[in-house]
């Protein structure tokens, strides 16, 4: 069995211990792109030769006894909006798709100090604007637990790439649910960290106020094993926090017996499928036997949630990509008569159609007659949905509910009519406008055999209850394996 198949803490041990050394561990990770990628296509840039090196440089470091700990030697997967020095940075454009960066994304480079092994750059959403993986500029990636289905989004190539276990473990990100989503719809864990948690410096800026790296990995232990590795202040990065308590892997524990876990009424209305409500109710249940105490409550606001956060994630986004002009980075269009020109061509021919909509939108909410009716309100009501959170968490430790209110998408599904994509984001897209942390666990599948997510939302800086809550009830199911991943 291919070594990708362990977790990154089984993997880590077995290569401290000696068992199978670095570059077995990368060449089998390398072994099972090379099988699979033609089916799936999780990977935009994959990079052999130098993740064989970083394996040979580690290898000598952990045998110097310079590097252990959970991810020392393990092969991970890099979405392709974090910045890689040398190495091609695309964010599924265009517009990048010859963007080779001259420095590492924090983030990143912390996994490398870790010692983790970068294998490439996953494929994703451009910019990271959508839930399907399908607008990215290099082609789709299909899901792993059914090719004619899509990963989720935008994380959906380091989603599928750890359920098909061509790595052991990835980076995304989590602008409106990103992490969380592709995470529920490929059968693997992820979580988007409290706001400020990890530095966004190196990360290419969607909604600079959502923005969030976070882990994706098969279980809650390797998700909080790399949270620990990236949650670190950044004087790069002027919304990084200073936290004391990112020892995550310490609330790894199987001990809920009180946690007070509070279940949004609205979060289970009209529109959520019965399969995908019956399997969260159901998780819930397993809580509750592990001695949770459960209540539902009205969390209300749920309908603003996507609206609000549509209007300030494009205007953000519009605002973010005014820097793409064909000058500073990126592709250039050939033929142009003059500086307006050679903008409005480079532009047009370098974003795709779901980035030209909100960069459009986004103008459009922050244009001077207005700013008032659709920024400044969207604002307001991301105010009153942070209170609702404000409120629920005087009275619970956690708050439940699904990661989406469907399983994953047949391919071409989700492009034929962006609005209703758009409304898959209820659940998810609340949280980034609070900015609290949030993950994403498999809870089962549905009669088709496709993953369930279900999602736990802490309070501020509050990982630590969500990382408990999860792990807890990990502990009383195996992890279920893609039936692709295992050929
Ligand atoms: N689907 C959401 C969007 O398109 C979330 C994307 C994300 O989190 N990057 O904006």
């Amino acid at each position: 069995m291919s070594l990708t198949s362990l977790t990154a803490v089984a993997l880590a041990k077995k290569i401290k211990a000696r068992e199978v050394s670095v570059e077995e561990a990368v060449r089998d990770s390398l072994t099972q792109i090379q099988q699979k990628e033609a089916d799936l296509h999780c990977f935009i840039t994959v990079d052999a030769d130098g993740a064989l090196r970083q394996a040979r440089e580690i290898q000598k470091a952990i045998d110097a006894g310079e590097c252990s700990g959970p991810l020392a030697g393990v092969p991970i997967a890099v979405k392709d909006n974090l910045c890689t020095r040398g190495l091609l940075t695309t964010c599924g454009s265009k517009i990048l798709s010859n963007f080779v960066p001259s420095y590492t994304a924090q983030a990143v480079y912390s996994l490398k100090q870790a010692g983790a092994v970068i294998l490439g750059k996953t494929n994703m959403d451009e910019f990271a604007m959508g839930s399907t993986t399908e607008t990215s500029y290099f082609g789709l990636t299909k899901n792993p637990w059914n090719l004619a289905y899509v990963p989720g989004g935008s994380s959906g190539g380091s989603c599928a790439a750890v359920a098909a276990e061509e790595c052991v473990c990835a980076l995304g990100t989590d602008t409106g649910g990103s992490i969380r989503q592709p995470g529920a719809w490929c059968g693997v864990t992820g979580l988007k960290p409290t706001y400020g948690t990890v530095s966004r410096y190196g990360l290419v800026a969607y909604g600079s106020s959502l923005d969030q790296i976070g882990p994706i990995a098969k279980d809650v232990a390797d998700c909080a094993a790399m949270l620990e590795a990236i949650a670190a202040y950044d004087k790069k990065d002027a919304t990084s926090m200073q936290r004391k308590d990112t020892d995550f892997t310490s609330a790894l524990s199987d001990d809920i017996k009180g946690m007070r876990i509070g279940i949004p009424r609205d979060y289970f209305k009209d529109g959520l499928d019965p399969q995908v409500k019956t399997a969260v109710l159901a998780a819930a249940d397993v809580l509750k036997e592990k001695g949770a105490v459960l209540k539902e409550f009205d969390l209300s606001l749920t309908d603003y949630a996507v609206p609000a956060y549509y209007v300030i994630a494009c205007a953000e986004a519009s605002s973010n990509l005014e820097r793409f002009d064909g000058i500073k980075y990126g592709y250039r269009a050939n033929a142009y008569e003059g500086l307006h020109m050679m903008y409005k061509k480079t532009r047009s021919e370098g974003f795709g159609a779901e980035v030209k909509r909100r960069i459009m939108l986004g103008s459009f909410v922050l244009s001077a007659g207005y700013y008032d009716a659709y920024y400044l309100k969207a604002l307001r009501t991301k105010a009153l949905i942070k209170q609702a959170f404000d409120t629920a968490f005087a009275s619970f430790d956690c708050i439940l509910g699904p990661a989406a209110p469907t399983t994953a998408l047949k391919i071409g599904q989700g492009l034929s009519d962006p609005l209703k994509m758009y409304l898959g984001d209820i659940y998810t897209v609340s949280v980034n406008l609070a900015g609290l942390p949030a993950i994403s666990i498999p809870v089962g599948t549905d009669d088709l055999g496709l993953p369930i997510g279900m999602q736990l939302i802490g309070g501020y800086f509050q990982e630590k209850n969500i990382i408990r809550a999860a792990y807890a009830f990990e502990q009383t199911r195996a992890y279920v394996r893609c039936p692709y991943a295992k050929q």
